[in-house]
């Protein structure tokens, strides 16, 4: 029989987005009898043995990839990462205190608007003004000692930037909205009082949202809140309150162990910033034909943002993109023009061969 090679896009959506072939084939291959269970890992009880240790070698994994500290607490949690945009002001953002927002998009801004509906929230800093072009200078930031806490968004996906160096907060809790590069780069996580991020982007399907939270802000968190969006709920029944996105946590298992077997976080960011320089490159090349969004000391190694030089040009980009396999180019709704979006799953051969397509299409219509 011939074998038939998979056909798979080269794909640069911004979330759901590209998963490692590696896991999709093992899912696969998992689907019907998972481990001699005699069903797939749909059909388990979340309560049960097989379950159990899915659930569980997801957060070592995650513990151990990001040397998470042993006073944190991983929690698997519903909702999105725009359902942490509510939970953090309401667990964290007690009565008489402030939270200060650093406003460096539309997520950002999206955070800071719920944080207001819940408390007193205001802004530590705002690109707007310039469309969000660049990340501020941390003495730019103007936040209190006596703030609940500093929020930030590490990778805007829309505008395509994203923060090189973390502000040393001190007493005041950094909490960081890091949908867009989690295990993209090493990080400190002693530096931060809670990250949270969207599975869907750099971590597995959809689904799944990732809360990495110091005990210490659960312990103090209000207790007055209904029972599902406490942290405490969930620390307490270790992220099995109630029925979890079983499926989704065994991809972001499968996913967290193909990231360790690619050599870990260091390694990922080797290899990301080596992907992007390669679409950079083609960008800075055809300057003028091309127009990067982010100031180039504010540039995302996740999402890269560009325009053409004109829309006639940037539709016809987008097309042709799309007719030659790469998926996913055009820009978000709000901001337009081009975007791809290179997360750790998205193989070197893809922005190698997009940044070609780049070159190639600049000389055919310069
Ligand atoms: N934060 C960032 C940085 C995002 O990119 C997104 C979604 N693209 C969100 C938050 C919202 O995530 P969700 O759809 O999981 O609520």
């Amino acid at each position: 029989m011939q074998q038939q090679t998979t056909r798979r896009a080269h794909n640069f959506n911004a979330g759901p987005s590209a998963l490692p072939l590696a896991v999709l084939e093992k899912a696969q291959q998992e689907l019907v009898d998972f481990r001699g269970t005699g069903m797939s890992v749909m059909e388990l009880s979340h309560r049960s043995a097989a379950f159990d240790s899915v659930h569980n070698q997801a957060i070592a994994l995650l513990r151990e990839l990001l040397s998470i500290p042993n006073n944190y607490e991983v929690l698997f949690l519903q909702g999105g990462a725009s359902l942490q945009f509510s939970m953090i002001p309401m667990n964290l953002l007690q009565p008489g205190k402030k939270a200060a927002y650093a406003v460096t998009g539309v997520w950002a801004e999206k955070a800071f608007i719920e944080a207001e509906l819940v408390g007193d929230a205001y802004l530590a800093a705002s690109t707007a003004e310039g469309n969000h072009k660049r990340i501020p200078s941390l003495d730019e930031l103007k936040y209190d000692a006596s703030d609940a806490y500093l929020h930030i968004t590490t990778s805007n996906t829309i505008y395509g930037t994203q923060w090189k160096e973390f502000p040393r907060t001190g007493n005041v809790p950094l909490i960081a909205d890091m949908s867009s590069d989690i295990l993209s780069q090493p990080i400190d996580v002693s530096q931060f009082g809670l990250i949270y991020a969207g599975a869907q982007k750099n971590l597995g399907p959809s689904g799944v949202t990732i809360v990495i939270i110091r005990k210490d802000l659960i312990e103090n968190a209000n207790k007055s809140l209904p029972t599902m969006l406490r942290y405490s709920t969930f620390s307490e029944s270790n992220s099995l309150y109630n029925t979890p996105p079983t499926f989704g946590i065994y991809m972001l298992g499968e996913v967290l162990q193909w990231a360790k077997e690619q050599g870990g976080v260091d390694v990922l960011a080797k290899r990301n910033a080596e992907k992007t320089a390669l679409i950079y490159h083609a960008i800075d090349e055809g300057e003028g034909f091309y127009l990067g969004h982010a100031e180039r000391d504010s540039r995302s190694l996740m999402n890269i943002t560009f325009r053409l030089k004109t829309k006639e040009l940037e539709d016809k980009f987008i097309k042709v993109a799309e007719q030659e396999g790469f998926i996913g180019v055009a820009g978000h709704r709000i901001a337009g023009g081009c975007r791809v979006s290179t997360y750790n799953s998205v193989p070197y051969e893809s922005c190698k061969a997009f940044s070609e397509f780049m070159t190639d299409f600049r000389k055919k219509h310069e």
